[in-house]
């Protein structure tokens, strides 16, 4: 049993009360609403109203999965992990985060800005929406990352404090077995459609796939590059506009629980498989021109993500070695190795445990070509992340299968 209290409707007033800082900023004895909203599979969420309208968002880690219940335990120091990640990122650009009012290391609580006049982009994506400026901000926001958690703007010293506070390995090593190593070994948490079954058979005897994950895998657990998001999907990051046809006037990334220092293209990697994965339901749908949109997002978030990385390369610690052609180098490695992680992100969502709603919630004889689609990208990435790069190269490649494929 936890030897901490989770918290409840019933409670939540109390604690709020209790802790001064929250107080101030929320009325505890005028609550209107009190929702736990918790779609995630992991934490508790909880959203508090009160009288005149201000609202704050508390977020608790659990000793063990959510979704799963105790048979999974899991450490709440992940809690810890969110949090101080979050404040890293929001000491380099905070409009990109929400804003961190508390953590209670005890009870393993988040106190955070209400962000409910946001939606989640993953949602939005599935309802038809197109949020301009969303993925640029991505794309700045790894860029920002990548430059300011490194060696580039940090002295040895800080970075290997950094570098140590931020071990995570139980919340790696769910990474490690979900993404790279399951959707090519099942351990019995796999499923797909029966139609895909072949798909899958296929996916997991493709020996260019074997060797990529390898690489995959392997720079994953090794090249401490930078504090990477860790679980950078459509589902963690919140976009807000005025009006329809507005560009976003918000973009959060957030539930950085994953977050420890790790390869750059893995964040990059993330986001491009979620915009295939929303490219692919919009193709099933028979909605061309936003398939295209959706897929114009990977050139939006590299763009992005290299103009604020290059911005920043002014002011590294080290030109004497670190050059403008390293730079270069740099630049076509994570380019490549985006691709790489690209290709295990989009199959984990097909093949795993973990599923997106983009391609769930379609009726099974859409969801069937669309999950064909997406691996066949997946193999394709897999098979050519060290050859041409480019992202327009990519969305070539996955508008050509993903029309090829899609079934109805
Ligand atoms: P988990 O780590 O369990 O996946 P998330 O951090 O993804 O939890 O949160 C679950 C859901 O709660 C999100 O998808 C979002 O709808 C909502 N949520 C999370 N943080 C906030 C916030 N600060 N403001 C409003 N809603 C939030
Ligand atoms: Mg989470």
């Amino acid at each position: 049993m936890a030897d901490y209290a989770f918290l409840t409707d019933s409670t939540i007033a109390e604690y709020v009360r209790a802790h001064p800082q929250l107080n101030t900023l929320i009325d505890a004895d005028h609550l209107v609403a009190v929702d736990e909203i918790g779609d995630g599979n992991l934490n508790l969420v909880f959203l508090l109203r009160d009288a005149v309208g201000r609202g704050m968002c508390l977020k608790q880690a659990l000793p063990y999965v959510r979704m799963t219940g105790e048979g999974w335990p899991m450490t709440p120091d992940r809690a810890r992990h969110e949090v101080e990640s979050i404040q890293t990122y929001y000491a380099l650009g905070p409009e990109l985060l929400p804003k961190i009012y508390s953590f209670d290391a005890e009870r393993h609580i988040i106190a955070m800005e209400d962000l409910s006049d946001h939606e989640v982009w993953r949602a939005a994506l599935n309802q038809g929406e197109q949020h301009e400026g969303a993925a640029e901000a991505m794309g700045r926001f790894v860029g920002g990352v990548a430059f300011g958690t490194s060696t580039f703007a940090l002295d040895r010293e800080a970075l290997s404090e950094a570098i140590a506070r931020t071990q995570n390995p139980q919340l790696c090593v769910i990474t490690e077995d979900l993404v790279f190593t399951e959707p090519l070994v099942d351990a019995g948490r796999n499923s797909v459609l029966p139609a895909n079954e072949p798909d899958a058979a296929q996916f997991a005897a493709d020996a260019a796939m074997i060797r990529a994950m390898g690489q995959a895998k392997w720079m994953f657990m090794t090249h401490a590059e930078a504090l990477i998001h860790g679980d950078l999907h459509t589902g963690s990051v919140m976009v807000r506009r005025s009006a329809d046809d507005a560009p976003c006037d918000s973009v959060k990334a957030f539930d950085s629980e994953f977050a420890f220092y790790g390869p750059v293209g893995f964040d990059l990697g993330a986001l491009f498989a979620n915009y295939v994965i929303a490219a692919a339901r919009a193709y099933a749908l028979h909605e061309d021109e936003r398939a295209k949109w959706c897929l114009q997002l990977v050139a939006q978030t590299w763009d992005s993500f290299e103009a604020e990385f290059r911005r920043r390369w002014p002011e590294r610690r080290d030109p004497r070695v670190f050059g403008d052609a390293f730079l270069e180098d740099t630049m076509m490695r994570w380019r490549g190795e985006a691709w790489l992680f690209a290709a295990a992100k989009m199959s984990r969502r097909i093949i795993g445990a973990a599923k997106t709603t983009d391609i769930e919630t379609l009726p099974p004889n859409l969801r069937e070509g669309a999950a064909r689609g997406v691996l066949q990208v997946s193999r394709a990435l897999a098979l050519e992340w060290q050859g041409n790069s480019l992202p327009e190269h990519l969305i070539g490649i996955a508008t050509n299968l993903l029309e090829q494929t899609r079934t109805s």
